[in-house]
């Protein structure tokens, strides 16, 4: 019996966790806690964050790197095995696909249980609840029957159906994309405000109309937080520089109006001066020049990496793509990333690593271009917009936080190395700099490799 005691006692000596990272800048947005730390991982869950030196059965040694909370991408359209490589390499422990959303709900979700190398997450989407409703035969995004007319009363009810059966089955929110469905009337919106506000959810929108002409931005705006005021539904705006361009200030200004009247309203943000969307889309429908403020040949194909004529745009429309925007000034991404309360989201995805560079560069840009080379917002600013706002948003208490009991998602990088090296014409590279990312207490990077045959990932559900 004695001999027994002696051994139970003895045994926490040799390992007390799972995972130890040693000797690491500690980082956490919400306590300010700056400083040398070792941290203990069992279980899955943060145990320990201490001054005194930790056991582990692994450990990594963190000395002269940031340990993080890992990074919360709020807006993630890649939601397969390739984009989630790309995401863990950039850092992010959560990819979430909260504009577009997902619908039917369920399916989605299980389809990645046990299957993910990180945790994702969706919506309740109205753009996939309504091209079912109004058999649209668009994929992705709507193509036919759901851009060229209203619904009637019967969808209309179908559609709301849809989105609270989504809700019902744990999804984050109500994602919304109203520039996709230019005949969709202001009623049927409010109608899904008043569902998200009924379940205290956000609603997650891409809203009516870009730019400074109107219908622009400023429409846009007035229509989504009015309808968040009467609703009471919590309103995250996506992607706003994209929305705003040279009226960013005034966008964020408008943001930040309606909070100082106690309205919960918040946005977002990708580091980069061009957007992209579907070719085929409504988005380019007649008059897109004017509401963009841009014109053919500040359009990128994708698959060939070529700008546009006003041939090519017709070929390639009829046929249907991603297409990059050079649209959005710089000065306008470096206001919108410095300005209070703003978040980091990628609107990121790549298909046989084609895309937008911002599925594999949005967090390493940020840490490297902005925080390093221009000095443009400090570390745990940088931090907070990619940790602690989008797990409030969410409302989850166990993530975006460098704290004992929280989900053991953690980042590791080097702020004198972190980069993007993803590029309009390249961007299928991976970040460097970030050498070490776990997901649930489990390393999905390690020594700034990818691990394989590892699934660490789980969905998050509301
Ligand atoms: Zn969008």
């Amino acid at each position: 019996m004695r001999c027994l005691i002696l051994l139970l006692t003895a045994l926490p000596a040799l390992a007390q966790y799972d995972l130890v990272i040693a000797n690491g800048r500690a980082m956490d947005p919400e306590t300010g806690l700056d400083a040398v730390r070792n941290i203990g991982v069992s279980g899955g869950k943060i145990k320990a964050i201490s001054t005194k030196p930790l056991k582990g059965r692994d450990t990594i040694d963190a000395k002269g790197l940031v340990v993080a909370p890992g990074f919360i991408d709020l807006h993630s359209h890649g939601q397969d095995d390739e984009n989630y490589r790309y995401k863990a390499r950039d850092g992010v422990t959560t990819a979430l696909e909260m504009e577009v959303g997902v619908w039917p709900v369920d399916p989605w979700y299980k389809a990645r249980e046990g299957k993910a190398l990180i945790n994702f997450g969706a919506t309740s989407g109205h753009i996939p609840a309504r091209m079912a409703a109004m058999k649209d035969t668009g994929t992705f995004l709507p193509r036919d029957n759901s851009v060229n007319r209203s619904s009637t009363a019967v969808e209309e009810r179908e559609i709301l159906a849809h989105v609270r059966e989504g809700l019902d089955q744990g999804a984050l929110g109500v994602g919304m994309g109203i520039a996709y469905f230019p005949k969709v009337t202001r009623e049927e919106i409010l109608g899904l405000f008043g569902l998200a506000g009924e379940r205290k959810t956000p609603v997650y929108v891409h809203m009516r109309n870009p730019g400074p002409v109107e219908p622009g931005v400023v429409d846009s705006m007035q229509e989504v937080i009015a309808d968040a005021a009467s609703s009471g539904a919590p309103l995250h705006i996506v992607h706003i520089t994209s929305m705003a361009f040279r009226q960013t200030e005034l966008a964020l200004g408008m943001v930040d109006g309606a909070r100082r009247r106690n309205l919960d309203v918040t946005t977002e943000c990708y580091p980069y001066t061009a957007g992209m969307t579907q070719l085929e889309s409504a988005i380019f429908d007649k008059g897109w020049q004017e509401r963009i403020g841009v014109n053919y040949g500040d359009l990128q194909w994708v698959a060939t990496g070529e700008r546009l004529t006003e041939a090519t745009f017709q070929k390639y429309r009829a046929q249907g793509g991603p297409v990059v925007i050079h649209s959005i000034p710089e000065e306008m991404v470096k206001m919108a990333l410095t300005h209070p309360g703003v978040m980091v989201a990628s609107d990121g995805w790549l298909v046989d690593g084609k895309g937008h560079p911002r599925a594999a560069g949005t967090y390493s840009r940020v840490l490297g271009r902005y925080v390093r080379d221009q000095n443009a917002l400090p570390l745990m600013e940088a931090l907070r917009r990619m940790t602690l706002l989008p797990a409030q948003r969410l409302g989850v208490a166990s993530k975006g936080r460098l704290k004992v009991g929280a989900d053991a998602d953690i980042t590791v990088f080097d702020p004198a190395k972190v980069a993007d090296q993803a590029t309009y014409d390249n961007p299928s590279k991976y970040a460097e700099g970030i050498p070490y990312v776990v997901v649930n207490g489990v390393a999905v990077v390690s020594g700034g490799q990818l691990r394989t045959g590892v699934f660490p990932g789980r969905g998050v559900r509301r």
